[in-house]
């Protein structure tokens, strides 16, 4: 955080109501949906009778999910409504109203809580997502930020994780691995000030990982192609434990087992050649990293032809029977079963 504390204002000079007038004074609901925002004891929203309403909420505790030595509020603010927005876009839905909770200590600064705010403001925006509320209170231990994102599904689309038949094709969007390879570059570099803090973090050509890693896109953009191509997957998950673990859920819920092509699997050449160097094998931080909020998912092999030329979207596997287990095949041509590590089991190794 910034040192120069003379021009910040202490939170206790606005007041619990001067914070909420400031942070949220110039929001203007702009989805139907939305008939109420901020304001009164509670917002009120209405939506489309042909519409099914998602709700998911998500619980952010400094320390736990987030280091502020390392991570720039406005971009915890942005992270913090757009791993909400994939939790709905993972419904084959559209996030479309949020309320934000926020727990601060003393330590933090007006400013502070308004550069958090700017993050979540800025994604709701190009979300089109209304925050309709929240609440706000003091912390003793540490930042803590939760919200919930309401979103709408038509019923006939909606995804539950648990629609996945023998056979079908295991499909991803985007690429995997490169959050986790953010957050080993921002622990190197921690270390690295908290042993010399006059040495300056060398974040070197690494852009696309930190950003993976700091500031996440949920891929409501591959919700609109599915829709454009007329394909309704038979189940789907978000990307936030990494694959192995993601596509276990999967099976798990649909009683179904699996296998994934090693070779398959998309990774960054970035994260490919990150891996490299910190000497894991890049398809383990695919498989176990977390936190790249790509759309995982399942369709009919009917869907085959509508599926396979689409850019964003990569076939990495097909379901089978439970019996068959979850299995990856790998890049030599081995069958060995899918392990989740799970993104906590890794993050001890380091
Ligand atoms: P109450 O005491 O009834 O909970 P508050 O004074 O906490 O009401 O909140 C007043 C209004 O401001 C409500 O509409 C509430 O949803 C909104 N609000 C409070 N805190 C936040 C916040 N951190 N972010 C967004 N909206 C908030
Ligand atoms: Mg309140």
């Amino acid at each position: 955080m910034d040192d120069s504390n003379a021009k910040l204002t202490p939170l206790s000079e606005l007041g619990e109501f001067g914070l909420i007038e400031k942070l949220t004074g110039d929001i203007k609901s702009k989805n139907h949906s939305t008939l109420f925002g901020i304001g009164d004891d509670a917002a009120v929203i209405k939506p489309e009778k042909s519409m099914l309403t998602v709700v998911s909420k998500d619980l952010l505790l400094e320390g736990v999910h987030f280091d502020l030595m390392y991570t720039p509020l406005k971009h915890l603010g942005y992270k913090t409504a757009v791993v909400n927005f994939s939790d709905i876009a993972a419904m084959n839905g559209k996030p479309k109203q949020l309320l934000v909770g926020i727990g601060v200590g003393a330590k933090f600064s007006v400013e502070a809580i308004d550069e958090i705010y700017s993050g979540i403001k800025s994604a709701c925006e190009i979300y089109g997502v209304d925050l309709i509320g929240g609440d706000t209170t003091s912390s003793s231990s540490g930042l803590v930020i939760s919200a919930t994102v309401i979103g709408e599904v038509k019923k006939a689309d909606i995804v539950y994780r648990n629609g996945a038949k023998p056979n079908d094709l295991i499909c991803v969007s985007g690429d995997l691995g490169g959050a986790y390879m953010g957050l080993l570059i921002l622990e190197r570099e921690k270390k690295a000030f908290q042993a010399d803090p006059n040495i300056q973090p060398d974040l070197g050509q690494h852009d696309y990982i930190l950003q993976r890693q700091l500031k996440p896109e949920a891929r409501t953009t591959v919700v609109d192609i599915l829709a454009k191509e007329k394909i309704i997957p038979t189940s789907m998950i978000d990307v936030s434990d990494g694959l192995a673990s993601d596509v276990m859920h999967l099976c798990k819920s649909s009683k179904t087992g699996c296998v994934i092509s090693e070779e398959k699997i998309p990774i960054d050449q970035t994260t490919y050649e990150l891996a490299k160097e910190f000497n894991i094998v890049p398809t383990v931080a695919a498989l176990n990293g977390g936190e790249d909020y790509e759309l995982l998912f399942t369709v009919s092999q009917d869907d085959y032809e509508k599926v396979k030329d689409i850019p964003e979207i990569t076939i990495i596997g097909y379901m089978t029977d439970a019996s068959e287990g979850e299995r990856l095949i790998t890049s030599d041509e081995n069958s060995i079963d899918l392990v989740a590590q799970g993104w906590d089991a890794l993050k001890k190794k380091i």
